[in-house]
């Protein structure tokens, strides 16, 4: 029988670089990537089913009373949940799973799988990560500000995860967290 994956909880203040990191990894078929749900509205070039799951406020309440999430956080905004069955499912599987969450949930899911490893995507520096939140553009300039603030709180979270990965290069980023999942193989 195929053992057990393991759980990699990717997170990290909102602009850092997470979602680039994880699109990286996608090449690399031995991780299944967990897809959240979400009642902020998509941004351009997002599907429905594989960016996310958009769903409204309602139907995220309804998924929150009827325990479908294994964490789930509000962020700038807007309501954000990993759903418990497909990352279950994979993991029974054999297949290391990604999550790629904001810290508040990844506080969560330590919590109820003490085994994940919990990984921090660090900028290079706090002006860098300014800098990349200014420049997204994606965003109005009030969601812009929530964001350039929670960044600041997020960043103090560092010293509670397992590994800090320091985000100079995407590609080096990929590298470690490959042979992080290879060292618990
Ligand atoms: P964005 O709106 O830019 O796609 O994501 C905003 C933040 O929400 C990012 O930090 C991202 O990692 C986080 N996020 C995405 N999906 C989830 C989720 O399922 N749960 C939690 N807690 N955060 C999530």
């Amino acid at each position: 029988m195929a053992s057990v994956g393991r759980l990699f909880v990717i997170s990290g203040p909102g602009g850092v670089g997470k979602s680039t990191i994880v699109e990286a990894l996608r090449t690399h078929s031995s991780f299944y990537f967990s897809v959240s749900a979400t009642t902020r509205a998509p941004r351009n070039g997002e599907k429905d089913g594989v960016s996310y799951h958009f769903i409204d406020d309602g139907k995220f309440s309804d998924l929150v009373k009827a325990g479908e999430f294994l964490e789930h956080a509000e962020f700038a905004g807007a309501h954000y949940g990993t759903l418990r069955q497909p990352v279950f499912d994979a993991l029974q599987l054999g297949k290391n799973v990604i999550l790629e969450i904001e810290i508040q949930g990844a506080r969560q899911v330590k919590k109820a799988m003490p085994d994940a490893v919990m990984v921090f995507i660090a900028p290079p520096s706090r002006e860098d990560l300014l800098r990349r939140l200014e420049g997204r553009g994606t965003d109005d300039p009030a969601r812009i500000r929530a964001r350039l603030e929670l960044a600041e709180e997020e960043l103090a979270a560092m010293g509670e995860f397992d590994h800090v990965l320091v985000n100079h290069r995407v590609e080096e980023i990929v590298d470690a967290l490959v042979s992080l999942a290879a060292r618990n193989e």
